[in-house]
């Protein structure tokens, strides 16, 4: 070996220890930072009453494989609705730090920010898996991100409940003049659809549903479907089940984390929280998806409920009067048009998709 060559491979060596090196302090520090966290102990409050199918059990499942993943080193512990705050007050509990996670649907916050509704139903709006896919590969969640900003709270998809019911009834919906007058528990953007209709919305908790229907405080309500309806006892405050859910074609249950406790966790902690939240995003569609139909079948056939397609000129109806509301809330405020340009922009071109896969497919098998 010449000199030259000599000090070439030398230099070359020199770089190479040191490149190596810098890697190991790097990952041995990244390492002990993680190992060297503090275990935190998180409250997770929720919209949910105590142990609620689906959607409590999956804040309760979540919580678990959040505290399990990290090792216990993020202990969460689960708050029923009215446990630690009351349900409609869990975003606020989130952000200001009450709790560092909350689990519900973003729809309950219209009223804080209208963006909000996008991201959990939209009447006439996203399948699950098309919401999904909004979310995750279609430039949803980086706008659901700027939505929460101003609140100081990270948004996570958690969890579908797939198409709901359209809602249950004491009277049978013949035409667009049975809305007239009626007061409905139906939150978010069906609620706006609803007034536009003729009737009255009304924005209830789940526990509180029952007891509004069965006392007449509210005429009519929807809520998820069967498998919760029917835990719900729903069906002995009404007769008449009616479907399909035109206002929640899929609807997305929410994950917020206080900023600030997200901030402080080491890297993996991060990962870990938002892996188990996509871990459980995609089982609680498993669960509504497995379990609907039987429940259905035991409101049929043990309880006589009333199953009812709404007719197509009141779906068709509602449909024109959907369009135009999510104009409305568009033009409400600039994110909200923003939300929405890229929501409905999503819609056209997984609408033209589905045409010729999913829907050809479910049309082509035909139903049993
Ligand atoms: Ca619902």
């Amino acid at each position: 070996m010449t000199i030259k060559r000599l000090a070439k491979w030398v230099l070359a060596s020199v770089a190479a220890v040191a490149l190596v090196a810098c890697g190991t302090d790097e990952s041995a520090e990244q390492a002990s930072a993680s190992s060297q966290f503090e275990t935190v102990n998180w409250k997770m409050v929720t919209t949910w009453p105590k142990n609620f199918p689906g959607l409590g059990t999956g804040a309760e499942k979540l919580a678990k494989n959040i505290t399990e993943m990290s090792g216990g080193r993020i202990n969460v512990k689960v708050y029923a609705a009215g446990e630690l705050v009351p349900p409609l007050e869990v975003f606020d509990a989130v952000s200001r730090g009450t709790a560092e996670l909350g689990h519900g649907a973003a729809y309950y916050w219209k009223g804080k920010a209208p963006a909000a509704q996008f991201f959990t139903a939209v009447p006439f709006g996203l399948t699950a898996q098309e919401i999904n896919a909004w979310i995750y590969h279609g430039g949803g969640l980086a706008l659901w991100e700027e939505v929460y900003q101003p609140f100081n709270l990270i948004p996570l998809a958690v969890g579908n409940t797939g198409v709901q019911m359209g809602g249950w009834f004491n009277k049978e919906i013949n035409s667009m003049a049975d809305f007239q007058g009626l007061k409905m528990r139906i939150p978010g953007l069906g609620g706006e659809v609803l007034k536009k209709v003729g009737g009255t919305p009304v924005n209830l908790p789940g526990g509180e549903i029952f007891t509004a229907l069965q006392t007449g405080t509210i005429d009519a309500t929807e809520f998820v479907g069967p498998y919760n309806d029917l835990a719900f006892g729903l069906h002995k405050a009404a007769k008449y089940y009616y479907y399909p859910g035109w206002h929640e074609p899929g609807s997305a249950m929410e994950l917020i984390i206080n900023k600030d406790a997200f901030a402080k966790l080491p890297a993996d902690l991060q990962l870990i929280v938002r892996s188990a939240a996509r871990q459980a995003n995609t089982d609680m569609l498993d669960e509504f998806t497995a379990l609907n139909n039987d429940a259905l079948n035991t409101l049929i056939n043990e309880h006589k409920v009333q199953l009812r397609p709404l007719p197509n000129d009141v779906l068709a109806a509602l449909r024109s009067a959907s369009e135009e509301t999510l104009k409305e809330v568009a033009a409400s405020d600039a994110l909200s048009q923003k939300v929405y340009d890229s929501f409905v922009q999503f819609r056209d071109k997984v609408s033209a998709w589905h045409a010729v896969s999913e829907n050809a497919y479910v049309e082509a098998r035909g139903a049993k």
